[in-house]
């Protein structure tokens, strides 16, 4: 590629893509912190106030966390809604599964949140199971994202909403320059500082780079069968969080 990252290859993408969450996975949510500055915090605070799960008890409401692994955004889910929801995190790793179980276990929310190891391409549950999907920084890394948003919609209820959160086009001027820049030199040298080989995470930066920007992901959101389509931008462009509708 034009970035001088060697090519990686459809058939190779989820091989690379388990190799680096397998390592990093006791080390996952320091690296988010590290690599973000923090900031994936208040962007995935800001998802949760969009979703607004339900307060009130006995709705029987089921959330589906796709990408899900350590459980960051079920975790802020049944939390805002007083434990009254009910959260699947699904993920194909099971390394970043089992912290994510070891920290509902502390946090004692093991009641309401069940973890399940599973590809975003095949999901394993009937049509019409959930009232909301999210999935925040894991379509990226799916080798055939169409086909894991086609699963999205079948698994949803109608009236049910669909929640994105990933990295996207920086449409600020300036920062798009410093943040080419970082995201280039800092976090492949945060990545090998922390886990001692930065090649995977080069990988992942050019992954982010490789993402249709928000509007075209907006356009494949519609095309696998949503309605309502927006997104907001978070940071000037660096995350950006779609919204969807199964009507
Ligand atoms: N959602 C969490 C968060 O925001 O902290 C984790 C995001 S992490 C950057 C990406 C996750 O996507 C990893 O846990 C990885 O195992 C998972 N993943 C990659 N490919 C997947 C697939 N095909 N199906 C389900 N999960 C996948």
């Amino acid at each position: 590629t034009s970035f001088g990252f060697r090519t990686v290859r459809e058939g190779e993408k989820q091989g690379l893509v388990n190799d680096v969450f397998h390592k990093v996975a006791t080390r996952y949510d320091i690296m988010n912190d590290l690599m973000s500055g923090g900031m994936h915090r208040l962007w995935k605070d800001a998802m949760v106030s969009v979703l607004a799960p339900p307060r009130q008890p006995g709705r029987g409401w089921r959330v589906l966390d796709v990408a899900g692994g350590t459980g960051d955004i079920a975790t802020r889910i049944v939390e805002r809604s007083d434990r009254q929801v009910e959260a699947v995190v699904l993920d194909i790793n099971g390394s970043m599964l089992a912290v994510g179980q070891d920290r509902a276990d502390k946090a004692g929310l093991a009641g309401s949140i069940t973890f399940t190891q599973g590809n975003a391409e095949v999901l394993p549950f009937p049509d019409r199971t959930f009232d909301a999907y999210t999935i925040a920084f894991g379509i990226r890394n799916v080798p055939d994202i169409p086909k894991a948003l086609r699963e999205a919609h079948r698994v949803l209820r109608r009236g049910g909403r669909f929640l994105c959160l990933e990295f996207s086009e920086v449409e600020m001027p300036v920062l798009d320059k410093v943040y080419d820049a970082f995201s280039f030199h800092a976090i492949p040298a945060i990545g090998k500082a922390v886990t001692g080989d930065g090649d995977p995470y080069k990988y992942l930066v050019e992954s982010i780079r490789k993402f249709p920007n928000q509007d075209r992901f907006a356009e494949m959101i519609r095309e696998a069968g949503f309605e309502k389509v927006t997104f907001r931008n978070y940071t000037g462009g660096i995350a950006a969080l779609h919204s969807g509708w199964k009507l």
